[in-house]
């Protein structure tokens, strides 16, 4: 393993592993459909300063972000593509909107022409794009009333129509009605535009599971998200995709003991040692890491090629695991840990490994949720 010797807990972002993915959902587009990366939530705990420039050398054309807080650190960071915050902000954000040249996504009038004035007086045009809500109930202008806002947004020289997007609630589900309906729905807002005389702009509607079920609606571009993280859409029923999972996340052994039979392990010491010759070790990464502690006593770890339970409730900041080193001759003998070993907890070790589906499905929740925690704290490790 080629990890750090000065870390005790780090996040590894495997880059080769980003572009492959890139290159992976770029080759299924037809020639001149864009590609969105959508970076939201620091990359989705990848982060999103170091995976950016990873991305647009391996193809992507825009990106996509939640807040202006993260489209600003993005500009900072160097990405000079055109940037959508993926929700309508707060008025109070358009002075950085002009000044970092991020595009918002509209669906109220009134949030449109305070942008669009405050674009004309900066000397500039504010680029957006329309959010229309086609079923999902979350953002958006309604689908039916999408020509009326663009007439009054039409004629204001601060604004230029860069884009018309809708998002799929059910794109990973094959068939599903409700997919069905909200294409119509989007399909028709958009025709009912250009009828209208009036430009969309980029046409784009597809999340991860869309873009690989749904060529017929890739349309100008594709927002991808989790699938470049070379995780699979939530629901496991999408066609096998051939991904790389980029996220690891290690940590060192920081104490390795062999307590008498009857200690108790951690906070309420719900978990105690009742045998002999078991050893418990420390791992630094605790509950504010995003090892959630509602994983305590049903997960795994792997340390020296060996899959290992972690005992005992989870803490903050470290949890342990319990080594059963069994010297009695048997098929597969438990070997002891040392300090300083490499833990995986998310990852691979030799032959085992654990994915952030593995811990999700323990959770109740689902990958994407998996590695944004992961991201918040730990120090990521680019390789
Ligand atoms: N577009 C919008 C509006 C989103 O909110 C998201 C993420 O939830 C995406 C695209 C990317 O979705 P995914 O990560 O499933 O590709």
């Amino acid at each position: 393993e080629n990890c750090p010797d000065d870390r005790w807990a780090w996040v590894e972002i495997d880059r080769g592993a980003l572009r492959r993915n890139v290159r992976t959902f770029k080759s299924r587009l037809e020639p001149g459909v864009q590609l969105m990366a959508v970076v939201k939530a620091d990359a989705y705990g990848h982060g999103a300063a170091a995976c950016a420039p990873v991305m647009r050398s391996a193809g992507a054309d825009q990106f996509a972000v939640a807040t202006v807080a993260e489209g600003r650190a993005l500009r900072e960071s160097g990405i000079a593509e055109p940037i959508l915050v993926l929700s309508q902000p707060p008025v109070t954000s358009i002075p950085d909107l002009i000044e970092y040249d991020l595009m918002p996504s509209v669906f109220d009038v009134s949030f449109g022409l305070a942008y669009g004035e405050a674009a004309a007086q900066a000397g500039k045009v504010g680029r957006y794009h329309v959010a229309i809500d086609t079923g999902m109930t979350r953002t958006g202008v309604d689908w039916r009333d999408v020509i009326d806002v663009r007439d009054q947004l039409e004629f204001h020289r601060g604004l230029q129509c860069a884009g018309t997007f809708t998002h799929f609630a059910t794109a990973d589900v094959p068939g599903d009605w409700d997919w069905e309906l909200q294409r119509h729905r989007f399909d028709e807002a958009v025709a009912g535009l250009r009828d209208a005389g009036l430009d969309p702009g980029l046409v784009h509607c597809d999340n991860t599971p869309a873009t690989v079920l749904h060529a017929e609606t890739h349309y100008d571009m594709v927002r991808v998200g989790v699938g470049l993280y070379g995780l699979q859409p939530c629901d496991a029923t999408v066609p096998h995709l051939s991904l790389d999972p980029v996220m690891s996340v290690r940590a060192r052994v920081t104490r390795a003991v062999y307590p008498p039979v009857g200690a108790g392990v951690s906070y309420g010491m719900k978990w105690r040692v009742t045998k002999g010759n078991l050893q418990v070790a420390t791992v630094p990464v605790g509950y504010a890491d995003g090892y959630s502690r509602a994983l305590s006593g049903k997960v795994d770890v792997l340390c020296r090629g060996q899959r290992l339970p972690q005992v005992g409730n989870i803490c903050m900041d470290q949890f342990m695991f319990a080594v059963e080193v069994n010297t009695a001759r048997q098929y597969k003998p438990v070997r002891p840990v040392q300090e300083g070993d490499v833990v995986t907890l998310v990852g691979r070790d030799g032959d085992e490994s654990i994915t952030a589906d593995d811990l999700a499905a323990l959770l109740g929740t689902i990958n994407y949720e998996v590695v944004c925690d992961f991201g918040l704290r730990l120090e990521k490790v680019y390789r």
